[in-house]
């Protein structure tokens, strides 16, 4: 790559070493026409699957939805925020895994369900209820709603 000093067109690498527990490269690098170093990092472009509707329409994938949607259901449930963010870490890791271009929303739906499940009981119980029986139908349409919400509505 071009020198950010003298935009020289040649750089070598004289060290490189993984940062960020493996999930990037950083390289050491000097400039062949004047001796300055400087330092890049290199890491993976994750490309997360798009988000295929109920009714077929499609959108970008965002986490921040599905954050909001673990949230919502541990609700005053003692839950701390680092399993949270393992959950979500764990939603998103599969969903990449998938190694889909597109993913359903009711997919995304039963992955968070999962990891509600493993989180809290009484969140998973609660919201496992309304999702699986048709029972209580208001309730369930706001719970339904809360998860396209999170999976399937425009920001
Ligand atoms: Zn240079």
């Amino acid at each position: 790559m071009h020198c950010p000093f003298c935009s020289a067109d040649d750089t070598k690498v004289i060290d490189s070493r993984l940062a960020a527990e493996g999930s990037q490269v950083r390289r050491r690098r000097e400039c062949v026409r004047c001796g300055e170093r400087f330092t890049t990092f290199e890491t993976a472009e994750l490309v997360m699957p798009r988000v295929v509707k109920s009714d077929g329409t499609v959108q970008p994938f965002d986490e921040s939805k599905i954050r909001k949607g673990i949230m919502l259901a541990l609700q005053k449930r003692p839950v701390s925020m680092e399993s949270i963010d393992a959950s979500l870490h764990r939603v998103l890791s599969r969903l990449r895994a998938t190694g889909e271009r597109e993913v359903r929303a009711r997919m995304i739906g039963e992955l968070l369900m999962e990891e509600l499940r493993q989180l809290d009981q009484v969140a998973y119980v609660r919201f496992a209820s309304v999702y699986r029986n048709f029972d209580d139908l208001a309730e369930f349409r706001t719970v339904l709603d809360h998860l396209d919400g999170v999976a399937d509505e425009p920001s």
